[in-house]
């Protein structure tokens, strides 16, 4: 079977107003005008970059010389907050409160003007036309309740393809939300991996047309595992709120996202030297936004690590195809002497195993050995084998088999059924405690 084009394609070349087949040359040519005028723009009106940008280069010559421009980091914004913005504050339509740790001081802060918005909205339009028809009735499981969150921008996205959006949010109680699900007769939903999967393990009998799961990193397992329950197509948006809340989608050829090129330049940098890698090789994620006027982010790490997937994608475009996002630069729990597990190792795990939907994990630190805690949550209790299954998956993981072979690591086990919602829907972690085990 063909593989239909990237609507990203036709959307990117009515965007950059090029002429016929959209080329790597096109694209990039605009790329760079658009970079000297964000550079320009957040020269002139934003304190921060005045500063930040003083020793940088000028003019930009071609897109390899942003290399030559200093990252901004998450640190960045946390410190410098308004004094990124290249607007007037009464301009701002939207801010975006991330992170609040509360021990890091001040939060992190991203703000957008109306325009800014609506830069996302039209990439909802198109991103979504990938895998959405006219008819189709869409549930949103992202927040949706305030004007401008992710949800209501995607929900006017899907009104422009002619779809009709359900505004739910995030799933606060699996049973409720199964029962808009019926009560809905839902083509599509858009959510993210471990609460759609908690959907999916409790309600086999769905059939969905579509699936689409948004964060900064999907598990293979919980989309393989979401395909087979509901018999459906999983495709993958990546985003954050920093690059404007989307920054790529899938094809149906489903080989890693096709990013916003018009409105986002991306770099893979070393992640500890912030060299730029050669093309095909794996590195930290850098993003410079190309069209957003309210806080330009320039050369910002994502910490997320990925690569470009060398040769062109079945589907025909000349977009670039990002890896899905496999690890991040943070985030890595040592067990053992010499090895480190994250939560990706223990997602792709434990979500293999065919009735866990959820769980939670730490580990903690005691004079030569660590343990790792895990809760399970699972649909069946009636499985003797069940905590055997579980306890055989996890000794895939190299780290765990190697630092369990060597005594170093233990693992202590509780299976539960009873959970009504994913209890932390975002970016979920390892926790640690206990003084590092020497
Ligand atoms: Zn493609």
């Amino acid at each position: 079977m063909e593989i239909p084009i990237t609507p990203l394609d036709s959307w990117i070349i009515h965007k950059i107003g090029h002429p016929g087949r959209l080329t790597r040359q096109a694209i990039e040519e605009y790329q760079l005008e658009q970079l000297r005028e964000t550079l320009c723009l957040a020269r002139s009106q934003s304190p921060f970059y005045r500063k930040h940008l003083s020793r940088a280069p000028e003019p930009l010559s071609s897109l390899g010389d942003l290399a030559q421009f200093p990252f901004t980091a998450a640190q960045d914004i946390r410190d410098f907050g308004l004094q990124f913005l290249c607007v007037s504050q009464d301009k701002i339509q939207r801010v975006v409160t991330l992170d609040t740790t509360g021990t890091t001081g001040q939060p992190k802060r991203i703000y957008f003007t109306e325009e800014d918005q609506e830069l996302t909205t039209d990439f909802f339009h198109n991103g979504m036309a990938t895998f959405t028809a006219p008819g189709d009735r869409v549930l949103i499981l992202l927040p949706c309740e305030r004007a401008g969150s992710v949800g209501d921008l995607l929900a006017t996205g899907l009104q422009r393809l002619g779809a009709e959006p359900i505004r739910h949010g995030i799933v606060r109680d699996i049973a409720q939300t199964l029962g808009v699900m019926r009560a809905e007769k839902v083509d599509s939903l858009v959510g993210i991996p471990v609460q759609v999967l908690g959907l999916a393990r409790h309600s086999p009998e769905f059939r969905l047309k579509s699936v689409l799961l948004s964060t900064d990193y999907v598990p293979d397992a919980v989309v393989r595992a979401v395909e087979r329950e509901w018999h459906c197509q999983v495709y993958n948006h990546y985003g954050m709120t920093e690059m404007g809340l989307g920054g790529g989608v899938e094809c149906l050829a489903h080989r890693g996202y096709h990013l916003r090129e018009a409105d986002l330049y991306f770099e893979i940098v070393h992640p500890e030297t912030g060299q730029p890698v050669a093309e095909g090789e794996t590195g930290e994620v850098v993003f410079t936004t190309l069209t957003r006027a309210g806080m330009p982010l320039i050369r910002y790490r994502t910490g997320d690590i990925s690569r470009f997937i060398p040769g062109a994608c079945p589907c025909g475009t000349s977009l670039k195809n990002l890896e899905w996002i496999r690890a991040r630069k943070t985030g890595r729990v040592a067990v053992g002497p010499v090895e480190s597990l994250t939560i990706a190792d223990l997602d792709e795990a434990l979500f293999s195993v065919d009735s866990v939907y959820d769980y939670d994990a730490s580990v903690s630190h005691e004079p030569g050995r660590d343990i790792l805690h895990l809760s399970v949550y699972v649909t069946r209790e009636d499985e003797p084998a069940l905590k055997k299954r579980i306890a055989e998956s996890l000794e895939t993981i190299p780290a765990v088999q190697q630092a369990m072979s060597q005594a170093s690591l233990f693992a202590q086990m509780d299976i539960y059924t009873k959970r009504t919602a994913p209890v932390s829907p975002f970016k979920r972690t390892i926790r640690e405690s206990g003084a590092s085990g020497q």
